[in-house]
């Protein structure tokens, strides 16, 4: 088999491998992508996307829950579960098609089927042996295989955007993003829902306080929490499954309809021949330099969910994508910077973050100023009726920068990006507090939201009207 030769091979036609055909198309070089499924990856055909469509859901049922604050009658919702599922593979549907017009109007050649490397400098996809002079490993992940017997009992988030039967019962394994945001769809929904952490926190990487808050609000919704178990084994029980875990030294046991995998994501890689490709890795985490280029094999680049370190987000898979593109056209020059990338968790309320953690500033040492608000009694929070509407925002002391913001409600996932803003670019809070913001908005809370500066008079008699006022504490 002779060989074609490209500039650049991407294995993988997701947020990240598409990621990289900007830079090395204006660049001018030749490039084949190789996908084995749908053009677009995890986000827009089985992730972000069609996840939204039902947390849209999840938010009119919320909606219609608090219509009565606003004065409105309204009887007792009925979701159609098959529509809202049929709804959602519509809006979704023509993405694929669109994306390979998109890559063909950038000249990239879309190769479908697995590739695998031939060669530390080739890779082989079906009866096609390709050569290059840049590979990139842009392959997404997959759902962490669990060591629990009865594992493959197992759901993934896959089934629960297309089963169009909704289940009265679940238990997710694990208290991550998926299973929070799903959890309170499903829950909103009518499901019974379960969630089974071992950590003693749910989404351990996010601020403790702001965790608090939102497993207060998922429970009185409904959802069923427990944290620090060991899960023991999943029966299958006559079309049902049973669920045996240990916790606080008891052994319990859920049941459910389905059962699913929520514990997280590793990088999807282990059928990609890395050995061949001489890309060294310990147990499919593989090894990259502050490039993301393979410490082994220079010709080799990594980005997105594939990278072993960076969070798993769609839009740090697009900016490692297009920072592996620029550094194999400018030479390796280019590293990540992820302080700055807001994150949410789409519940209803949703949480959102940017930057350190209340803890994390503490182990760091860094002097602080913690300014942390209750708002649901602020005038915004009170008119859209919110119940949970809660801020941390965390102020370095000696350069007045935002080290972190985390909200609970009240658009953080909005406002979040303000602030993931200010850090980027050395806004200080003392602007941010200056800024003059469209009113009413929530925007225009953050002022507020980060409080009087230390220095200032105090708040009480400047404060509008239905506005408590900030409490600050210098806790770091
Ligand atoms: C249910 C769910 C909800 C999510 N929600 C959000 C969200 O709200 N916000 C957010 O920022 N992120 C979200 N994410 C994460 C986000 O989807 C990922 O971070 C992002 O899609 C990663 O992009 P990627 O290009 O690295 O991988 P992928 O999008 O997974 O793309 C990898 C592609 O490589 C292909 N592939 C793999 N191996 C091979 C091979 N050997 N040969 C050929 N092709 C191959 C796969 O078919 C796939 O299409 C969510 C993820 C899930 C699962």
């Amino acid at each position: 088999m002779s060989a074609e030769k490209f500039d650049v091979v991407i294995i993988g036609g997701g947020n990240a491998g598409i990621g990289v055909t900007g830079p090395v198309r204006r660049a001018g070089l030749s490039v084949a992508m190789i996908e084995s499924r749908d053009l677009g990856g995890t986000c827009p055909n089985r992730g972000c996307t069609p996840k939204k469509v039902l947390v849209a859901a999840g938010q009119a049922l919320h909606d219609i829950e608090r219509a009565a604050q606003h004065r409105i009658a309204v009887g007792k919702p009925k979701l159609d579960w098959a529509a809202l599922i049929a709804r959602e593979k519509d809006m979704i549907k023509d993405i694929p098609e669109n994306l390979a017009r998109s890559m063909a109007r950038r000249s990239v050649e879309v190769i479908k089927g697995h590739g695998t490397f031939a060669g530390p400098d080739s890779v082989r996809v079906g009866d096609r042996r390709l050569r290059a002079s840049h590979i990139v490993i842009a392959a997404g992940s997959k759902p962490r295989p669990l060591a629990i017997p009865g594992a493959e009992h197992m759901v993934t988030s896959d089934e629960m955007l297309s089963e169009s039967q909704r289940p009265e019962s679940i238990v997710f394994i694990g208290g991550g993003v998926i299973s929070l945001e799903f959890g309170h769809v499903y829950a909103r929904a009518g499901s019974s829902v379960t969630i089974l952490e071992a950590l003693p926190q749910l989404l351990p990487a996010m601020d403790a306080d702001a965790v608090a808050r939102l497993q207060a609000e998922s429970e009185r919704i409904g959802l069923q929490i427990s944290t620090g178990v060991r899960i023991e084994r999943i029966e299958a029980t006559g079309g049902r499954f049973r669920v045996i875990f240990t916790h606080g030294g008891t052994e319990k046991a859920a049941e459910a309809d389905w059962v699913v995998n929520g514990a997280g994501r590793i990088a999807d890689v282990e059928s990609l021949g890395l050995a061949a490709g001489q890309v060294d890795h310990d147990n499919g985490r593989i090894a990259i330099d502050s490039y993301l280029r393979s410490t082994s094999n220079s010709r080799v680049y990594v980005c997105g969910d594939a990278v072993p370190t960076s969070p798993q987000l769609s839009p740090i898979a697009t900016y490692e994508g297009d920072l592996a593109g620029r550094n194999i056209v400018d030479g390796p020059k280019h590293s990540p910077d992820y302080a700055s990338i807001a994150t949410a968790v789409y519940t209803v309320p949703a949480l959102a973050a940017v930057g350190l953690t209340e803890a994390a500033v503490k182990a760091k040492g860094l002097a602080a100023e913690v300014h942390i608000n209750d708002m649901h009694d602020w005038f915004s929070a009170r008119t859209y009726a919110e119940r949970v509407a809660w801020s941390k925002v965390i102020v370095d002391r000696a350069s007045d920068r935002i080290l972190g913001a985390h909200f609970v409600g009240h658009a953080g996932h909005e406002l979040v990006n303000i602030f993931g803003l200010a850090m980027k670019f050395g806004i200080s809070a003392s602007t941010l507090r200056e800024h003059i913001y469209a009113y009413p908005t929530f925007a225009s809370d953050i002022k507020h939201i980060l409080g009087p500066h230390l220095h200032s008079p105090p708040l009480s008699t400047q404060q509008p009207t239905g506005i408590s006022r900030a409490r600050v504490f210098a806790r770091c």
